[in-house]
């Protein structure tokens, strides 16, 4: 077939996949799985390197020449480093890197230039951002050539043309197509790929002028427009367009066909998923825009074209902007008066503000509209000076501004002709206890907006979602959540170890960050999450003895307060890890309520009251959320995993008996080989085995709160109460602090040695045990008898015995470590691991 006669494609790679040289290597396989079609390949920056740009351009701004510097040196060597990682022929690879020098020379000059000068023009700024695109054009070309394919890296100068409005280029379709046409025409021809940096364009005298954040997408569609491509290919770190933003409703799902109108609507009003004009050039033209997950190219990710699908689901998706005010111009005088909205618009579009949302009370008493917090002093101003001679007049009472708010936009071609939209968005904010402050309709009904303020912004979306069902959206295929954001309820030993874990934790695609601690001062949260050097720093605080109410950036507040605060943010598959020792039952529940996904070493919630426990699981199975706490039982030992494992094979459970205190099986184990209890637990303390009080060990309360765990597992009605506890805590002890007893331990060795004497005389050895069925559970010293498993135990090991339907003349014996920090801690990751990989 002769190439010329084959419709080209258009793909392009976002910054967010193109993260550094590995990811262009992908991204080259992905464009050979392409070929033989004439390929034109548009290329974001590297992620973050266009922030990074401009931050360098601020500081130079700024007069701070060496922090320029430095951000310039770090994205040289970042660029430097993946050409060496892709480019294995060394002249090829000399050839990159000399061409990366240049640049990043370039830019010194530009840095110095702007030290001494302090202004930084629009101009300027485009043409630092641009390098971004440059940079990794020239990387993804080379990375092509090197694999064998004929490439031309284009100059987008030559192709995309605009009016030259710095920092926000609009194109000029009708050259830009022509100007494509004429270069890439000819090459593709020849079956040459071509590679053209997206995010800028050619001012009408030929400079360089960028079409906005995000502008790639743009330069993406300008190309398929020009070339007549049916499709155009926006390769993301999604999985398609979803029915919200992940990070903040992680339920959201993929949709797997949007109208154009609808892709409009939705970029309009926030979803930074797509630039908001990369919709323009397919105006009149019959080409389709379709979002593929980078992680997964088989996926098939959300279709944009003119198609009506998905009837059953009127509303479709959701979007929010937060950072904005809302300006009301209210007033008895407006009444019936011709021209004052057009005044008002007109005032605000004199200023080159824009404006998101407009509503007018059909009293036409007042006239509301949100524009960007940012520019809403501005519009006041101009608004005042506009309406002075009606303000004078008492006809109009002033310009009010509120602050702080966020419009929703709730989109769905569907919407039109579905009556009840509207009342159900409503119910459902109030359901939360949300106040609606403004709303609009679009006339063509394909979009309601609603103004909530900027902290009810995440609620408000999980509330609309959940109403709509859209997590039932596209048959239900889920969005996979690469990122989970962990969040440590409890800062002590494990806690800090945890943190340290997860900080190192590297797994591709999986992610894993701690975005909150919180402990009984207060919590430090961030969002974006809280880098390895701040929990590190963090650790340090707290092993001082430090609360975190008091490290740079903490709030105070107890731990449902915390909660509160964290549920109000945009998180990632959220996973709430508990800790501590305490009753937490309630801060759970409302954890899971806020849609978080719970993994617990803490057992008090578990072996509460059993109205607290029940309560607990009806929540998550109402939310969909998960319980794990393997390491309530056996710290890093698999015992209720292998429980589950049992029961959904068929087996069932009729006992399970066990030494599952290291605590205590360490103290024996000294005991046994001679040392005197007091030496014995001292050395256990030090090591970090025992409970902070050590009684809870020695009292049995611990063991018998692992045994309630299994108990309740195996369908035990009780509680703590009814449980037979020997404890081994001398009766006068039971009432001194912690400290004085734990001074005072040398009392008890005379009693601890003759106890290990007796046993030993029996011809066996002293263990601690509990033993569970489902009618009945007991927990006490045992003598064993050298010739049982029990007899065998090392160190701190734990070990479990189950007898079962198949298991019952040869129990099924679970034996090893159970206890320690980082052990625990193991334990716990590979719960929130469970929970990352759902
Ligand atoms: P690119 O790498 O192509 O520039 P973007 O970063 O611009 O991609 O867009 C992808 C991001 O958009 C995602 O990481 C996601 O967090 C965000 N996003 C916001 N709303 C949505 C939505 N409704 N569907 C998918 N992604 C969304
Ligand atoms: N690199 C540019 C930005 O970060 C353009 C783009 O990614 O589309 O905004
Ligand atoms: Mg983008």
């Amino acid at each position: 077939m002769p190439r010329a006669t084959v419709t080209p494609q258009v793909h392009k790679f976002g910054g967010a996949s193109l993260a550094d040289g590995g990811a262009i290597a992908r991204a080259v396989s992905i464009i050979q799985a392409q070929r033989p079609a004439p390929l034109v390949i548009v290329v974001s920056a590297l992620a973050g390197v266009t922030d990074a740009l401009l931050d360098v351009a601020a500081r130079a701004t700024a007069g701070d020449a060496d922090a320029a510097r430095a951000g310039a040196a770090a994205l040289r060597t970042r660029h430097a480093a993946a050409a060496e990682s892709l480019l294995g022929q060394a002249s090829r690879r000399k050839e990159a890197l000399q061409a990366i020098d240049a640049v990043f020379a370039e830019l010194d000059q530009i840095v110095a230039g702007l030290v001494i000068v302090r202004e930084l023009t629009p101009r300027t700024t485009d043409y630092v951002a641009a390098r971004g695109e440059r940079l990794s054009a020239r990387l993804v070309s080379a990375a092509l050539e090197q694999a064998g394919c004929p490439v031309a890296l284009v100059d987008a100068l030559d192709v995309i043309h605009s009016d030259g409005k710095f920092g926000a280029a609009s194109p000029n379709l009708a050259l830009t197509d022509r100007r494509a046409r004429q270069v890439l025409g000819p090459l593709l021809k020849r079956g040459t790929i071509c590679v053209v940096p997206g995010f800028f364009a050619a001012t009408p005298d030929g400079q360089l002028a960028t079409m906005g954040r995000g502008g790639s997408d743009l330069t993406a569609t300008l190309l398929g427009r020009a070339l007549r491509a049916r499709e155009v290919t926006l390769w993301k770190d999604v999985p398609g367009i979803l029915t919200s933003d992940p990070r903040v409703v992680p339920d959201a799902r993929v949709i797997p066909q949007l109208h154009l109108r609808e892709a409009a609507e939705l970029a309009y009003y926030g979803a930074k998923v797509l630039h908001p004009r990369a919709l323009i050039p397919l105006a009149g033209r019959n080409l389709a825009i379709r979002i593929r997950p980078f992680a997964d190219p088989a996926g098939r990710g959300t279709e944009i074209s003119r198609r009506r699908t998905l009837r059953s689901h009127p509303v479709k998706a959701l979007s929010a902007v937060g950072g904005q005010a809302l300006l009301m111009v209210t007033g008895n005088g407006m009444l019936g008066v011709p021209g004052i909205a057009a005044r008002t618009f007109a005032a605000v579009h004199d200023e080159g503000v824009s404006v998101s949302l407009i509503s007018q009370a059909s009293s036409e008493h007042s006239i509301c509209f949100s524009v960007p917090q940012a520019s809403a002093e501005r519009a006041r101003a101009s608004l005042e000076r506009t309406f002075k001679a009606e303000i004078g007049r008492r006809e109009i009472d002033g310009i009010e501004v509120r602050s702080g708010i966020a419009t929703l936009a709730v989109v769905g071609l569907g919407m039109a002709g579905t009556p009840g939209i509207a009342a159900k968005t409503f119910a459902a904010l109030a359901g939360g206890s949300i106040n609606v402050i403004a709303i609009a309709q679009g006339s063509s009904e394909l979009n309601l907006s609603v103004v909530v303020d900027a902290k009810e912004m995440v609620a408000a979306q999980k509330l609309i979602h959940a109403a709509f069902q859209l997590d039932k959206l596209g048959g239900g295929a889920v969005s996979h959540a690469e990122r989970t954001d962990v969040v440590l309820l409890g800062f002590g030993q494990i806690g800090r170890v945890l943190a340290g874990m997860i900080a190192k934790f590297k797994r591709a695609p999986l992610q894993l960050k701690v975005v909150g601690v919180i402990d009984r001062s207060g919590f430090v949260f961030d969002a974006e999450g809280l880098s390895p050097r701040k929990l590190a720093a963090l650790s340090a605080a707290k092993l001082k003895g430090h609360p975190l109410a008091k490290a740079p950036g903490a709030r105070r507040g107890s731990a449902d307060e915390a909660v509160d605060y964290v549920a109000r943010h945009a998180l990632s598959n959220p996973v709430l890890v508990d800790i501590t020792a305490d009753d937490t039952s309630q801060t759970l529940t409302r954890a899971l309520a806020a849609g978080m996904h719970l993994v617990l070493a803490n057992k008090r919630p578990l072996t509460a009251h059993r109205k607290l426990y029940d309560e607990l699981k009806a929540v998550a199975a109402e939310r969909g959320r998960r319980l794990l706490h393997e390491t309530t039982v056996g710290a890093g030992l698999p015992i209720i995993d292998t429980y589950y494992k049992l029961v959904e094979s068929g087996d069932s459970v009729s006992m399970i008996e066990g030494c599952p205190s290291g605590t205590l099986g360490y103290l024996f184990g000294e005991m046994g080989r001679g040392k005197r209890f007091s030496e014995a637990l001292r050395g256990a303390i030090a090591k970090g085995y025992p409970e902070p009080d050590p009684r809870d060990d020695l009292s049995g309360t611990d063991v018998a709160r692992k045994a309630l765990i299994l108990g309740r597992l195996l369908g035990f009605p009780g509680e703590m109460a009814d449980i037979e506890i020997e404890s081994l805590v001398p009766v006068a002890a039971r009432k001194l602090s912690r400290d004085d007893f734990v001074r005072r331990l040398e009392e008890y060795d005379a009693e601890w040695q003759k106890r290990v004497q007796d046993a030993r005389a029996k011809g066996g050895v002293l263990r601690y045990r509990c033993t569970v069925t489902p009618r009945r559970i007991r927990v006490g010293l045992v003598a064993v008898n050298a010739s049982s498993p029990l007899a065998s135990l090392n160190g701190t090991d734990n070990q479990f015995i189950f007898t079962t339907q198949r298991y019952k003349t040869n129990p099924l014996v679970i034996t090893g470590p159970g206890a320690g920090p980082a052990v625990t801690a193991g334990g716990i990751l590979n719960d929130v691991l469970k929970l990352a990989g759902s």
